[in-house]
């Protein structure tokens, strides 16, 4: 667990960073590694909570050059072997294993995934101080930003600054530097988004065989993430250890008459409503209390890098989570961002061109992540070039994998287009071999 740290933050560092998520540990954990000296500034005691608990195993790679494999192994988190899809009555399934990946999906507790990373991120040297809430950043002195915090460790409420030479914006969808500089965006209306989520006890589970399965039937049976389409929108089916995560992603301009105390009852409706979601939870039990809204969440920023800032992991973008790609979001961000710090440490001239080169890239892993979530409506503020050029650079099986994977939904229209425009389109791609058994 995060060791609350009682003593005084020091009023100057290296790197600052805002939020304790998986993209800010991430980065601590980097920068920490490598000598850095890193304050990170979390404005919740954690464990907290969060949401997102489905994990694609690309996540592995970044985890390795972390070195937390081994604790996320030890955890015990409930490996998938990959996803089903009941889109429009049609079923798609992929397994992880056909393309190449050595090791699962993970189904995490965020609460406990989000505290493993940010101990790491502890033990390799970061000070974390959890319960202090930035609220406004200096940038008159281009050389040495000052962030202003509020520290809610002791009652006092206490006031106070720290110096840093470069300041990272992990603060998840608050957004915080995007705010202040007014560069986030609203996608479209019509693009926009918002999820309603809870969680029940005992829900049957959908495993690797296209079968519901009993929960205490995991270790003998794969499960998979089960994702089914509703109405405009669409819903998860997650197991995890004791509980079961159940989300409606809808449309926000289709809720916008749901008042605040109707949302329970929209939620337990709609799950009701959905005949593979009701047998699975015919015997579950709804955790009172358990029932979470976010609003409006599809938004994207410019300017997500400065000379001596970067926006990483939600603070820079979100779309519609439907390819699960929030969590590698956050490591790439993390991992892009600290090379271009510790470049900017040792070259100090060259930091503009940097942040630069950092900007294109993540913008690149963004455009690309939208175009794809968002794959019906056409790609609002992407940079088609951007994303051409990184289609460009995917291996033969990842482009197989991508296409499979936008085509169980039917979201594949902004896939398709870009990778014909790429030159990387290929008609004699293998197909599903697909019969629509699912047994639920
Ligand atoms: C409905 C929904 C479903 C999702 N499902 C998935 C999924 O299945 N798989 C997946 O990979 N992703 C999923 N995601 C996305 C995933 O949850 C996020 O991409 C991920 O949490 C981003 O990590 P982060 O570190 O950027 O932000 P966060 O995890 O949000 O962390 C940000 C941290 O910053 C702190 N903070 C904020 N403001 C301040 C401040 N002023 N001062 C100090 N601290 C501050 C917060 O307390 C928080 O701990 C989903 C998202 C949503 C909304």
């Amino acid at each position: 667990m995060v060791k609350l740290a009682d003593n005084k933050i020091s009023t100057q560092c290296d790197v600052l960073i805002i939020g304790g998520g998986p993209a800010g540990s991430c980065a601590a954990i980097e920068l920490a590694q490598s000598g850095v000296h890193v304050v990170l500034l979390e404005r919740a005691v954690f464990p907290r909570n969060q949401v997102g608990e489905s994990l694609i195993p690309h996540f592995w790679k970044f985890a390795d050059a972390l070195g937390v494999s081994e604790k996320i192994q030890q955890q015990g988190f409930i490996a998938k072997a990959g996803g089903i899809t009941l889109w429009n009555d049609r079923v798609r399934q992929i397994s992880f294993a056909k393309y190449g990946y050595q090791r699962p999906g993970l189904h995490v507790e965020r609460d406990i995934f989000d505290d493993l990373l940010l101990t790491h991120a502890q033990d390799c040297g970061a000070q974390v101080f959890c319960q202090v809430v930035v609220k406004k950043v200096d940038f008159s002195d281009p050389d040495f930003p000052v962030v202003y915090y509020f520290d809610k460790r002791n009652d006092e409420n206490y006031q106070s600054s720290i110096h840093c030479q470069y300041l990272i914006d992990a603060s998840g969808h608050n957004t915080f530097l995007a705010n202040s500089f007014k560069t986030r965006r609203l996608i479209n209306p019509k693009l926009n988004f918002l999820s309603l989520w809870g969680y029940f006890k005992n829900s049957r589970y959908v495993g690797v065989d296209r079968k519901s399965h009993a929960a205490h039937e995991i270790t003998l049976i794969k499960p998979v993430t089960f994702v089914t389409s509703y109405r405009s929108g669409w819903l998860w089916h997650i197991i995890l250890r004791g509980k079961t995560s159940v989300g409606l992603i809808i449309p926000a301009e289709q809720f916008r008459s749901v008042e605040p105390e109707q949302r329970e009852r929209y939620f337990k409706h709609a799950c009701e409503e959905i005949p593979s979601i009701a047998r699975l939870l015919s015997s579950a039990k709804f955790i009172e209390g358990s029932l979470q809204f976010r609003p409006n969440y599809s938004y994207y920023c410019e300017n997500i890098c400065g000379e001596n800032y970067y926006c990483i992991g939600d603070a820079a973008a979100f779309a519609d989570p439907i390819f699960s790609h929030g969590i590698q979001n956050a490591f790439y961000n993390a991992a892009v961002s600290c090379m271009a710090i510790k470049a900017s440490l040792k070259h100090k001239k060259n930091r503009l061109r940097y942040s630069q080169l950092c900007e294109t890239r993540m913008q690149q892993f963004y455009g690309f992540s939208r175009a794809l979530a968002l794959g019906d409506y056409g790609v609002h503020g992407v940079n088609r070039d951007l994303v051409k050029t990184m289609i460009k650079t995917l291996s033969p099986i990842e482009i197989e994998l991508i296409r499979v994977a936008s085509e169980m939904t039917n979201r594949s229209d902004n896939f398709r287009q870009l990778a014909c425009e790429a030159g990387v389109w290929n008609d004699d791609f293998s197909s599903y071999e697909d019969d629509d058994f699912l047994a639920l």
